[in-house]
Protein backbone atom coordinates (compact mmCIF):
# COMPACT_ATOMS: atom_id res chain seq x y z
CA UNK A 1 0.00 0.00 0.00
CA UNK A 2 2.79 2.86 0.89
CA UNK A 3 5.35 2.49 -2.10
CA UNK A 4 8.15 4.61 -2.62
CA UNK A 5 9.74 4.59 -5.68
CA UNK A 6 12.45 6.31 -7.28
CA UNK A 7 10.30 8.32 -8.80
CA UNK A 8 8.98 10.17 -5.72
CA UNK A 9 12.54 10.30 -4.32
CA UNK A 10 13.44 12.72 -7.33
CA UNK A 11 10.21 14.54 -6.36
CA UNK A 12 11.25 14.89 -2.88
CA UNK A 13 14.77 16.12 -3.97
CA UNK A 14 13.03 18.68 -6.40
CA UNK A 15 11.20 19.94 -3.55
CA UNK A 16 14.42 20.24 -1.43
CA UNK A 17 15.81 22.06 -4.59
CA UNK A 18 12.97 24.63 -3.94
CA UNK A 19 12.72 25.09 -0.23
CA UNK A 20 16.30 25.66 -0.74
CA UNK A 21 16.00 28.45 -3.26
CA UNK A 22 13.07 29.81 -0.88
CA UNK A 23 16.33 30.16 1.91
CA UNK A 24 15.85 27.38 3.73
CA UNK A 25 19.47 26.36 5.06
CA UNK A 26 19.56 23.23 7.92
CA UNK A 27 21.21 20.83 5.95
CA UNK A 28 19.39 18.61 8.98
CA UNK A 29 15.92 20.05 8.44
CA UNK A 30 16.62 19.27 4.33
CA UNK A 31 17.87 16.30 4.87
CA UNK A 32 14.96 15.03 6.36
CA UNK A 33 12.21 16.77 3.61
CA UNK A 34 14.34 15.00 1.66
CA UNK A 35 13.92 11.37 3.28
CA UNK A 36 9.95 11.64 4.87
CA UNK A 37 8.05 10.26 1.99
CA UNK A 38 4.74 13.02 1.92
CA UNK A 39 2.98 11.07 -0.46
CA UNK A 40 1.69 8.85 2.14
CA UNK A 41 -0.01 11.30 3.96
CA UNK A 42 -2.48 11.81 0.38
CA UNK A 43 -5.08 9.64 -0.58
CA UNK A 44 -4.24 7.69 -4.26
CA UNK A 45 -6.57 10.48 -6.13
CA UNK A 46 -4.24 13.64 -4.62
CA UNK A 47 -1.14 11.77 -5.27
CA UNK A 48 0.36 14.51 -7.50
CA UNK A 49 -0.42 17.48 -4.57
CA UNK A 50 2.22 15.57 -2.86
CA UNK A 51 5.24 17.15 -3.60
CA UNK A 52 3.99 20.20 -4.60
CA UNK A 53 5.07 23.40 -2.23
CA UNK A 54 1.53 23.68 -0.58
CA UNK A 55 -0.96 22.72 1.98
CA UNK A 56 -3.61 20.68 1.41
CA UNK A 57 -6.64 19.75 3.44
CA UNK A 58 -6.35 16.33 5.28
CA UNK A 59 -10.47 16.47 6.73
CA UNK A 60 -11.63 17.93 9.75
CA UNK A 61 -11.14 21.48 8.24
CA UNK A 62 -7.69 21.15 8.80
CA UNK A 63 -4.61 21.16 6.82
CA UNK A 64 -0.81 19.54 6.38
CA UNK A 65 0.64 22.55 6.32
CA UNK A 66 3.50 23.67 3.11
CA UNK A 67 6.80 22.37 3.08
CA UNK A 68 8.38 25.26 3.56
CA UNK A 69 6.38 25.98 5.82
CA UNK A 70 7.54 23.00 7.96
CA UNK A 71 11.17 23.39 6.99
CA UNK A 72 10.79 27.34 7.98
CA UNK A 73 9.03 26.24 11.55
CA UNK A 74 11.63 23.29 11.78
CA UNK A 75 14.87 25.66 11.31
CA UNK A 76 13.95 28.12 13.46
CA UNK A 77 13.46 25.75 16.23
CA UNK A 78 16.95 24.53 15.80
CA UNK A 79 16.00 21.10 16.70
CA UNK A 80 19.36 19.16 17.96
CA UNK A 81 19.14 15.32 17.99
CA UNK A 82 19.63 14.80 21.91
CA UNK A 83 16.07 17.38 22.11
CA UNK A 84 13.27 16.72 23.68
CA UNK A 85 10.59 18.62 21.68
CA UNK A 86 6.94 19.06 21.94
CA UNK A 87 4.82 19.85 18.53
CA UNK A 88 1.09 21.41 19.10
CA UNK A 89 -1.33 20.41 16.40
CA UNK A 90 -0.16 16.59 15.00
CA UNK A 91 -2.89 16.85 12.34
CA UNK A 92 -1.67 14.66 9.33
CA UNK A 93 1.77 13.52 11.19
CA UNK A 94 4.17 14.81 8.55
CA UNK A 95 5.87 17.46 10.76
CA UNK A 96 5.98 14.99 13.45
CA UNK A 97 7.62 12.24 11.27
CA UNK A 98 10.49 15.49 9.84
CA UNK A 99 11.33 16.11 13.92
CA UNK A 100 11.39 12.44 14.33
CA UNK A 101 14.47 12.03 11.54
CA UNK A 102 16.08 15.02 13.83
CA UNK A 103 15.54 13.99 17.77
CA UNK A 104 13.91 10.78 18.81
CA UNK A 105 12.11 12.20 21.63
CA UNK A 106 9.08 13.94 20.31
CA UNK A 107 5.72 14.70 22.22
CA UNK A 108 2.99 15.33 20.10
CA UNK A 109 -0.45 16.53 21.30
CA UNK A 110 -3.53 16.92 18.63
CA UNK A 111 -6.90 18.58 19.93
CA UNK A 112 -8.99 16.67 16.99
CA UNK A 113 -10.04 13.39 18.20
CA UNK A 114 -10.62 12.23 14.37
CA UNK A 115 -7.32 13.46 13.34
CA UNK A 116 -5.64 12.04 15.98
CA UNK A 117 -6.59 8.60 15.74
CA UNK A 118 -5.91 8.77 12.29
CA UNK A 119 -2.04 9.98 13.08
CA UNK A 120 -2.22 7.38 16.04
CA UNK A 121 -2.48 4.68 13.20
CA UNK A 122 -0.22 6.04 10.54
CA UNK A 123 2.45 6.07 13.15
CA UNK A 124 1.91 2.60 14.00
CA UNK A 125 1.88 1.69 10.13
CA UNK A 126 4.98 3.28 9.84
CA UNK A 127 6.71 2.13 12.84
CA UNK A 128 6.91 5.50 14.13
CA UNK A 129 7.07 5.71 17.81
CA UNK A 130 6.22 9.66 18.95
CA UNK A 131 4.56 9.67 22.45
CA UNK A 132 0.76 11.20 20.87
CA UNK A 133 -1.78 12.82 22.74
CA UNK A 134 -4.94 13.99 22.45
CA UNK A 135 -6.03 17.48 24.20
CA UNK A 136 -5.58 21.34 24.11
CA UNK A 137 -2.32 21.93 23.15
CA UNK A 138 -2.54 25.17 24.21
CA UNK A 139 -2.13 24.25 27.51
CA UNK A 140 1.40 22.57 26.83
CA UNK A 141 1.59 19.28 28.37
CA UNK A 142 2.88 20.36 31.60
CA UNK A 143 3.18 16.43 33.12
CA UNK A 144 6.05 16.29 30.82
CA UNK A 145 7.39 19.48 30.83
CA UNK A 146 10.24 20.75 30.34
CA UNK A 147 11.09 20.62 26.84
CA UNK A 148 13.94 22.06 25.05
CA UNK A 149 11.41 22.90 22.07
CA UNK A 150 8.15 23.64 21.86
CA UNK A 151 6.37 24.01 17.97
CA UNK A 152 2.90 24.81 17.33
CA UNK A 153 1.61 24.12 14.27
CA UNK A 154 -1.58 26.26 14.51
CA UNK A 155 -2.29 30.10 14.56
CA UNK A 156 -2.63 31.73 17.90
CA UNK A 157 -4.21 35.09 19.26
CA UNK A 158 -1.32 35.13 21.89
CA UNK A 159 1.57 33.54 23.27
CA UNK A 160 0.17 31.12 25.70
CA UNK A 161 1.79 31.61 29.30
CA UNK A 162 1.68 28.14 30.23
CA UNK A 163 3.89 26.64 26.81
CA UNK A 164 6.82 29.41 28.14
CA UNK A 165 6.87 28.26 31.46
CA UNK A 166 7.00 24.61 29.77
CA UNK A 167 10.62 25.47 28.10
CA UNK A 168 13.91 24.66 29.77
CA UNK A 169 16.27 27.58 30.26
CA UNK A 170 17.83 28.13 26.91
CA UNK A 171 14.54 26.42 24.98
CA UNK A 172 13.04 27.76 22.24
CA UNK A 173 9.04 28.22 21.38
CA UNK A 174 8.15 28.70 17.73
CA UNK A 175 4.97 29.86 17.27
CA UNK A 176 2.66 31.90 14.93
CA UNK A 177 0.66 34.80 16.18
CA UNK A 178 -1.81 36.92 14.89
CA UNK A 179 -5.71 37.34 13.81
CA UNK A 180 -7.22 34.27 11.68
CA UNK A 181 -6.19 35.28 8.60
CA UNK A 182 -2.58 36.07 8.75
CA UNK A 183 0.06 35.53 11.44
CA UNK A 184 3.47 36.26 12.04
CA UNK A 185 6.11 34.06 12.88
CA UNK A 186 7.21 34.29 16.63
CA UNK A 187 10.65 32.63 18.47
CA UNK A 188 10.65 32.99 22.10
CA UNK A 189 14.05 31.78 23.75
CA UNK A 190 13.97 31.43 27.20
CA UNK A 191 17.91 32.44 28.00
CA UNK A 192 17.47 32.47 31.91
CA UNK A 193 14.47 31.19 34.35
CA UNK A 194 12.73 34.79 34.12
CA UNK A 195 14.21 36.07 31.23
CA UNK A 196 12.58 35.51 27.57
CA UNK A 197 13.99 36.92 23.99
CA UNK A 198 11.43 37.45 21.65
CA UNK A 199 11.93 37.59 17.97
CA UNK A 200 9.64 38.04 14.72
CA UNK A 201 9.85 35.94 11.55
CA UNK A 202 7.81 36.49 8.28
CA UNK A 203 4.06 36.26 7.92
CA UNK A 204 1.89 33.18 7.57
CA UNK A 205 -1.44 31.88 7.09
CA UNK A 206 -1.87 29.10 9.58
CA UNK A 207 -5.78 27.24 11.03
CA UNK A 208 -6.47 28.69 14.33
CA UNK A 209 -5.19 27.02 17.52
CA UNK A 210 -8.21 26.33 19.50
CA UNK A 211 -8.84 25.70 23.02
CA UNK A 212 -8.32 27.95 26.71
CA UNK A 213 -5.42 30.11 25.34
CA UNK A 214 -6.25 29.64 21.79
CA UNK A 215 -9.54 30.73 19.98
CA UNK A 216 -12.71 30.34 21.31
CA UNK A 217 -14.76 29.11 17.78
N1 LIG B 1 1.57 19.69 12.02
C1 LIG B 1 0.51 19.25 11.15
C2 LIG B 1 0.97 18.40 10.01
O1 LIG B 1 2.18 18.24 9.84
O2 LIG B 1 0.11 17.89 9.32
C3 LIG B 1 -0.28 20.38 10.56
C4 LIG B 1 -1.17 20.93 11.51
S1 LIG B 1 -2.57 21.82 11.04
C5 LIG B 1 -1.93 23.19 10.17
C6 LIG B 1 -2.96 22.40 12.68
C7 LIG B 1 -3.41 21.31 13.63
O3 LIG B 1 -3.54 21.87 14.93
C8 LIG B 1 -4.77 20.72 13.28
O4 LIG B 1 -4.68 19.34 13.17
C9 LIG B 1 -5.65 21.13 14.45
O5 LIG B 1 -6.67 20.20 14.75
C10 LIG B 1 -4.63 21.24 15.56
N2 LIG B 1 -5.01 22.06 16.72
C11 LIG B 1 -5.72 23.21 16.76
N3 LIG B 1 -5.83 23.65 18.02
C12 LIG B 1 -5.17 22.75 18.81
C13 LIG B 1 -4.93 22.65 20.22
N4 LIG B 1 -5.40 23.55 21.09
N5 LIG B 1 -4.21 21.59 20.66
C14 LIG B 1 -3.72 20.67 19.81
N6 LIG B 1 -3.93 20.70 18.47
C15 LIG B 1 -4.64 21.74 17.98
Amino acid sequence: MFTDSYKHKGMRNGLVRLIREKGIRDERVLQAVAEVPRHFFFEKAFLEHAYQDKAFPIGEGQTISQPYTVAYQTELLEVKPTDKVLEIGTGSGYQCWILLKITPNVYTIEYNKVLYQKAVNFFKAMNLVPKTFLGDGSQGLPAYAPFDKILVTAGAPVIPKNLLSQLKVGGILVIPVGDATNQKMIRVTRVEADEFTREEFDNFKFVPLLGKSGWNL
